[in-house]
């Protein structure tokens, strides 16, 4: 669900889904900025057009500041700056406060833009080695030097044919020589057409050899120009990255701009597409409500099935913590993730896949899914487990949401369910959150109408000629099945083992003594409890007894203090 056009877009999406907010004006301000665009499409889409043709400013604005930029960051940087007007004007009538602040942060940078679209050639290499980077036309001193370089034999030509008609002598050359460099070459015989500011530098078989001012002054440009340009361009380089330095403040901030724009933009993007509504942000005391929500990535994922919306409702008080059994693969854990889905979407400041959402302020989404483990740090699946657990515990507020999947499965199904029982118990006497619970220990709908705030319901199915039909629906009640054989057998399962598994299961049940009536109230716990208690005492005080130095009367009087003690016990 990520349709931003930057990479700092991007990042900060991932910022804000780790970081929601808690602040109702703060998510509000960026709600209302969303609508402003999801009510304009025509602003939206020219707004994500520009956005698509700007850099990671924010990396290049830290390159600047570490002097590390290059010309192809320079070139980059200039054309995302280019794009910063149009972006501008498109905000400019914004009337949302966060667009508003958008618009705010970003400064005028037409001179930084015009010096670096003038400074920087197109074609600039990745390095700095070789020169060329520099365009041309920028400096003339520069283009005098590179121009010597490519030019320079056209110079020496011309040079020849003056000097050849000045001093009359048809066959002067100009040559080359390593150790003399460039010289002018005339021949022996001709000597005394030659000019006095000739200077003598060589003499060979027939020949003399002269250099005059000139020659000297296009050698040294010809054969210097091309480490002096490459000189001079690192000059002009390093000074427009001071001038670039003095902008990294203002790049930063016009980064953030346009980071947090590219989500405003495309979070309308996305509920355009996805038909999300704006969830309206209450304070935590009030009740969360979806009408219709779904969960955003499986829709999304959904080839041939249509997605069954389903509806949430947890208050404060009667309807705070939902029970939820049914099948397996009936859908209990995606309903569960979509309201955390939709709660945190909302807390970020995006809309939400919901017919209508009214959602109260969350301190934390406390989450305990699938089967892990960390066998590497000395930790089994259902050590990880319970350590998730105890977190959460140690943790949540009547203010959290809480999403338990499937809690102590990890273990023998006594352990387990006592400890999913106990869980419950504790969650809604002390801690008091919204919470959503998914189990297949059916014994735990017994907790409604026992805990405050409990609420049993299944996610329903329909049994057709043997088979199980999901119908993906949420409604009130307990499950009594989890028709786990069926979905096994959906799988893939040997035929032999699914009908040795309906053998057994039917023999399980029929001599299934195991319904925990006795956890129906945490009272009875209690009560099983101190007579253990008792017992153990009275044990320890009858294992000290020596019978044969009691007279009768001490014996009665013994079993009068137990009974005693027994009678205060209850
Ligand atoms: P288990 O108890 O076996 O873990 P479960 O009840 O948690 O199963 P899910 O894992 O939530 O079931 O759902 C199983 C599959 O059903 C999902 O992968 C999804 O494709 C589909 N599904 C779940 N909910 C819906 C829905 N509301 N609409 C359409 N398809 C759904």
């Amino acid at each position: 669900i990520d349709y931003t056009k930057t990479t700092m877009g991007a990042r900060l999406l991932r910022n804000w889904v780790n970081t929601p907010l808690q602040n109702k004006e703060a998510i509000e301000n960026r709600l209302n900025a969303v609508d402003e665009l999801y009510s304009n499409i025509a602003r939206k889409e020219a707004l994500t057009r520009c956005l698509s043709d700007i850099s990671d400013i924010e990396r290049l604005a830290g390159r600047v500041a570490y002097g590390s930029v290059m010309p192809r960051d320079m070139l980059s940087l200039a054309a995302s700056l280019r794009k910063l007007p149009q972006i501008k004007l498109l905000l400019e009538e914004s009337s949302s406060n966060a667009l508003k602040e958008c618009y705010e942060a970003l400064s005028d940078f037409s001179e930084l833009e015009t010096l670096l679209t003038n400074a920087i050639s197109e074609d600039a290499p990745l390095t700095l080695k070789e020169g060329g980077y520099i365009k041309q036309g920028f400096n003339d001193e520069l283009d005098t030097l590179r121009s010597a370089g490519t030019e320079g034999k056209n110079w020496l030509a011309k040079l020849e044919a003056v000097e050849r008609e000045q001093t009359g002598i048809k066959n002067l050359k100009i040559g080359f020589n390593k150790v003399f460099g460039y010289f002018i070459e005339v021949n022996k015989s001709q000597q005394e057409l030659v000019p006095l500011r000739y200077v003598r530098k060589q003499t060979v078989a027939n020949n003399e050899r002269y250099i005059t001012e000139e020659l000297k002054e296009i050698e040294n440009k010809v054969l210097g120009s091309e480490e002096l340009s490459i000189k001079l361009e690192q000059k002009l380089f390093d000074e427009i990255k001071k001038v670039l330095n003095e902008y990294v403040d203002k790049l930063l901030l016009a980064a953030s701009s346009i980071a947090t724009l590219d989500v405003f933009t495309s979070f309308a993007s996305l509920a355009i597409r996805r038909n999300y509504v704006k969830p309206k942000i209450i304070s935590s005391s009030g009740t969360l409500e979806i009408l219709e929500g779904r969960h955003p990535v499986v829709e999304a994922l959904l080839k041939d099935e249509q997605f069954v919306p389903n509806d949430v409702c947890l208050n404060n008080s009667d309807n705070r913590t939902m029970i939820i059994t049914g099948p397996n693969m009936a859908g209990k854990s995606t309903y569960m993730r979509q309201v955390a889905l939709i709660v945190l979407m909302a807390h970020m400041g995006c809309f939400v896949p919901a017919k209508k959402a009214t959602i109260p302020i969350c301190d934390r989404i406390f989450t305990r899914i699938g089967a892990s483990d960390d066998l590497a740090f000395g930790q089994s699946t259902f050590m990880v487990e319970m350590s998730e657990v105890s977190s959460i515990l140690h943790n949540a507020t009547n203010k959290s949401l809480i999403i338990l999947d499937e809690v102590g499965r990890g273990t023998s199904t006594y352990d387990g369910l006592s400890i999913a029982w106990a869980i419950m118990e504790y969650i809604s006497s002390s801690l008091k959150a919204r919470t959503l619970f998914a189990t297949h220990y059916h014994e735990l709908t017994e907790l409604e109408g026992n805990l405050d705030g409990v609420k049993n319901y299944r996610i329903s199915v329909k049994e057709f000629m043997d088979k199980v039909v999901f119908l993906r629906k949420i409604v009130r009640g307990g499950a009594s099945r989890s028709f786990g054989i069926e979905v096994a057998e959906i799988a893939g399962l040997p035929k032999e083992i699914i009908s040795r598994s309906k053998q057994i299961l039917e023999g399980l049940e029929s001599q299934d003594n195991r319904h925990i009536t006795n956890l129906a109230s945490k009272g009875d716990i209690e009560k099983v409890d101190n007579t253990q208690k008792i017992a153990k005492e009275i044990y320890n005080e009858l294992k000290e007894v020596d019978i044969n130095k009691m007279s009768p009367f001490m014996a009665i009087e013994l079993v009068n203090d137990l009974c005693e003690k027994i009678k205060k016990g209850n």
